[in-house]
C-alpha cells in the first residue's frame, strides 16, 4: 500500500506520496490560506490529496500532521496555530468529504515517529523527540508507536513547569519549559538583556556582546534542566531534537553537558542528537501513522 502524509502548518500544507519503503514518488506544496477560513483550508487539503491519489496505482493510506493537540473528549483540535481550526474536527471533516479513512496526530509526535523510524533515531527502542521552535513540545515513541498516555498528553514536554511562579505561559500555568527555550522565549529574553530586538540565528552570530554569556548560561541550564527531567523519568534510548531552535550547535556539546549534569545517576550517555530529517519530519510522521 501507498502512503499519502500530509503537514499541516500556519503558512503552508505540504503532501508527499510514498511507497511501502517511504520513497517519495510525489511530493506537493500549497500555501495556507488562513484568511479565507477553515471550510477553504479544508477544500485545499482534499483537493491536495486528490491530487496525490491520482498519481498512485495503489490503495493508499492517509495521516495528517497537525500543529495543536486533539481533545481526547471531543476530537476536536485544540492549541492550534493555525488558529481556525481550533475547535474543528478535522479528521471527521475530511473522511467525510473524501470518502476515506483519515488518521491525524499533533506535529511532535508526528516529528518523534518519523525520526524515530526513518531518521536518527533508527534500531532505538524508546526515542524521546522534542520540538523546540515558536513552540515547545515532546513525543515519546516506544517500540516504533507513539504512546500516548492515559488521557493523552504523554510528551507534552514544553509545558510541565521549569520555575514554580515564573514566566506566564498560554496555558494559563506559569513556568513553563516554552517560556523559556522557545523561539520567541529565547529572542525575549536577549531583548530584555540587550534591548535590542533580534532574531535567534542574530543572537547566536553576536556572541561577543557582554550580554551572551548571561544570555547562553540560562538557556543552557534550562534546556538541561528540561531534559534531566526526562531521563531521569523515560530514561530513553536516544533524545532527538528538531524545530528552529535545534539549529544551534552548542546544544549538542555544552547543552549534552548541562542535560547530564542535572540527571540523577552516575552512568549517563543517553544520545543527544539533531535530527535527520528536518522540515520533512511532519510528512513522514503523517505518512507512518
Ligand atoms: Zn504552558
Amino acid at each position: 500500500m501507498n502512503k499519502i502524509g500530509i503537514d499541516l502548518g500556519g503558512t503552508k500544507i505540504e503532501g508527499i506520496l510514498v511507497d511501502e519503503n517511504y520513497e517519495i514518488i510525489t511530493r506537493k506544496r500549497i500555501s495556507t490560506n488562513q484568511e479565507e477560513g477553515y471550510n477553504s483550508i479544508l477544500e485545499s487539503i482534499k483537493n491536495l490529496i486528490l491530487e496525490l491519489v491520482q498519481e498512485s496505482d495503489h490503495k493508499v493510506s492517509i495521516g495528517i500532521c497537525t500543529p495543536g493537540a486533539l481533545s481526547l473528549d471531543t476530537g476536536l483540535i485544540k492549541n492550534s496555530n493555525t488558529q481556525c481550526l481550533i475547535g474543528k474536527d478535522i479528521q471527521n471533516d475530511l473522511k467525510n468529504i473524501l470518502h476515506h479513512n483519515v488518521s491525524i496526530e499533533n506535529d511532535a509526535n508526528c516529528f518523534a515517529l518519523a525520526e524515530a523510524k526513518l531518521g536518527a533515531g533508527k534500531n532505538y527502542n524508546l526515542v524521546f523527540g522534542v520540538i523546540m521552535g515558536t513552540g515547545v513540545g515532546g513525543g515519546i515513541i516506544i517500540d516504533g508507536k507513539i504512546h500516548h498516555g492515559r488521557t493523552n498528553i504523554a510528551g507534552e514536554w514544553g509545558h510541565h513547569c521549569l520555575h514554580t511562579g515564573g514566566n506566564l505561559c498560554y496555558c494559563g500555568n506559569k513556568g513553563c519549559v516554552e517560556t523559556y527555550i522557545s523561539g520567541p522565549a529565547l529572542e525575549k529574553k536577549w531583548s530584555v538583556l540587550t534591548s535590542q530586538n533580534q532574531s535567534l540565528s542574530e543572537i547566536i552570530q553576536n556572541s561577543d556582546n557582554h550580554n551572551f554569556p548571561n544570555w547562553k548560561k540560562s538557556f543552557l541550564d534550562d534546556f538541561g534542566l528540561s531534559l534531566a527531567n526526562v531521563i531521569d523519568i523515560l530514561d530513553p534510548d536516544m533524545i532527538v531534537l528538531g524545530g528552529g531552535v535545534s539549529n544551534i550547535d552548542f546544544l549538542y556539546d555544552e547543552g549534552k553537558s548541562a542535560v547530564y549534569e542535572k540527571v540523577f545517576s552516575d552512568i549517563i550517555d543517553t544520545p543527544i542528537v539533531e535530527n535527520v530529517l528536518g522540515d520533512s519530519a511532519g510528512v513522514f510522521g503523517a505518512c507512518l501513522l
